[in-house]
């Protein structure tokens, strides 16, 4: 067990300044795996000041000299994949496999778009008399949660260092050991103190004294819409800029003509990947009557396939959910929404066979879906398909847009036009098409209570830049 006290300021792992600890828990096991600081407002101070305190020198590198130590970083994610990988089994529960496809290879090719993207952006642009300068905006706070903790951390802090801000990073609580691997990353990489700043902590205290503290420019945050919402209120308060990216309910939509059981199998692993713990699955799987009764069949069938297992052995593809509370909430979900009137066809609320200890929760299909359930508006965060029956495009669109969301979609038609003009009316951020595969390059983010601005790409480097006019 490892017994961590320290936090990375300035340049330096420091003993943190609070008392309490925070006990990382292996959600398959529920062993003791290590502690951490819970951090308070005295090192969120200290981070701030020494993020402060750099960047005005980082703020003025050039884009060659950030280069330099982004690209070391890209390195150094490569060498200890295996080692990320691990640390996320450890702490969140993902199935090794998917730990290394997604939770360690993702954040590498997000960190490597952006030496790509910093090379060729635009910081400079003639408007008639004017020079237009995109500068840095300044402090950044960054706050992200426990589901694909590495890759939100890569997301927000590998483009606001090439863009030039200085960064003061809290992890969620449930993962802050992958948070401390990557802070050895940007220490090994060389960048200046002070310009990468990690404090690990609770939100309600780390997390909340940081994106209220007045030195910061900028807050980034991903985690619930709940949360979102006190945040985006704080930045308000503070006429700081703000970046909000939040939960989902994200519907799958099946045209009449598509090859249905691709679309429904890709639908089942969609969402049970990462054991449901991800913010765009199709947690909706939208099919027309006509067809609803042998969509329920395939999934229920693909949804058998997964039986949740020791996420540290090869062979698991569903690893338990990533706490106590969490595989409490989902139960309680799948309990409610039978309560409410759907169809359980695949898993179910009760406790998996064989599996007394650790955060498991069944591959679970729910048919007889209605848009008006709690199941089919909530974001449940875990592994819960549920299937709703449309009668027409007009009620399948209805449907799919009928939640306070719009994070992510599929549309599956006969041909690519069909789906993309449903898909161009979808109130939502991101639409796959016939299983147009995740690309980390695109812009990535929220409509409605989804979240505000967009991550990933040369969108990704644009929010953590401000602009500046200069009239001749
Ligand atoms: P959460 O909102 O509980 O916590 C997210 C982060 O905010 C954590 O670091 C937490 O410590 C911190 N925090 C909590 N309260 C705070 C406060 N009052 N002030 C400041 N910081 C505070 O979310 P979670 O449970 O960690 O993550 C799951 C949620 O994240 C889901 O709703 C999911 O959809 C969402 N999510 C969204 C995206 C996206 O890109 N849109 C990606 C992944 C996850």
């Amino acid at each position: 067990m490892q017994q961590h006290t320290d936090q990375y300021i300035d340049g330096a792992w420091r003993p943190s300044l609070a008392e309490a600890r925070i006990e990382v828990l292996n959600p398959a096991t529920e062993e003791l795996v290590a502690t951490v600081p819970a951090g308070g407002a005295a090192d969120v101070d200290a981070a701030v000041a020494a993020a402060r305190a750099a960047a005005r020198s980082w703020g003025r590198t050039t884009r060659e000299e950030r280069l330099v130590p982004l690209g070391r970083l890209c390195d150094g994610l490569a060498a200890r994949r295996q080692e990320i990988a691990e640390t996320v089994v450890a702490e969140l529960g993902s199935p090794i496999r998917f730990a290394t496809a997604v939770q360690a290879t993702l954040p590498l090719t997000v960190a490597r778009s952006y030496l790509d993207i910093l090379a060729k952006y635009e910081f400079e642009e003639q408007v008639a008399n004017s020079t237009v300068y995109a500068e840095p905006a300044g402090v950044v706070a960054a706050v992200t949660p426990w589901n694909y903790p590495l890759h939100q951390i890569v997301a927000k802090v590998v483009p606001a260092l090439a863009a030039g801000c200085t960064v003061v990073l809290k992890p969620a609580e449930y993962t802050p050991l992958v948070a401390r691997l990557f802070a050895e990353l940007v220490h090994d990489a060389g960048f200046p103190p002070g310009v990468f700043n990690l404090v690990t902590g609770v939100g309600t205290e780390a997390g909340a004294a940081l994106v209220e503290h007045p030195d910061v420019d900028l807050v980034s945050f991903t985690g619930s819409t709940a949360v979102g919402r006190a945040i985006g209120a704080a930045a308000g308060r503070g006429v700081k800029r703000v970046a909000l990216e939040l939960g989902g309910k994200s519907a799958n939509v099946v045209l009449p003509g598509a090859d249905l059981a691709r679309a429904v199998k890709a639908n089942v692993a969609n969402v049970l990947a990462n054991s449901g713990q991800t913010c765009t699955a199709w947690t909706r799987l939208l099919v027309h009557r006509d067809q609803y009764e042998e969509a329920v069949a395939i999934a229920a069938e693909a949804a058998a396939t997964y039986l949740p297992g020791d996420p540290a052995l090869a062979a698991t593809r569903l690893g338990p959910v990533a706490s106590a509370s969490q595989r409490e909430r989902v139960r309680a979900y799948i309990t409610g929404a039978v309560a409410q009137g759907a169809r359980l066809v695949a898993g179910g609320a009760q406790a998996p066979e064989g599996l007394d200890r650790g955060y498991y929760v069944r591959a679970t299909v729910l048919a007889d879906v209605t848009a008006e359930m709690t199941v089919a508006q909530e974001e449940v965060f875990g592994p819960v398909l549920s299937i709703l029956a449309y009668r027409d495009e007009e009620h399948a669109l209805e449907i799919a847009n009928g939640t306070d969301y719009g994070l992510a979609g599929g549309v599956w038609a006969a041909d690519n036009e069909t789906a993309a003009a449903f898909a161009r009316r979808m109130d939502t951020g991101q639409v796959d098409i016939n299983g147009g595969r995740f690309n980390p390059a695109a812009p990535f983010g929220g409509y409605k209570s989804s979240g505000v601005g967009r991550e990933l790409g040369r969108h990704g480097l644009a929010e953590f830049l401000q602009t500046k006019s200069l009239q001749f």
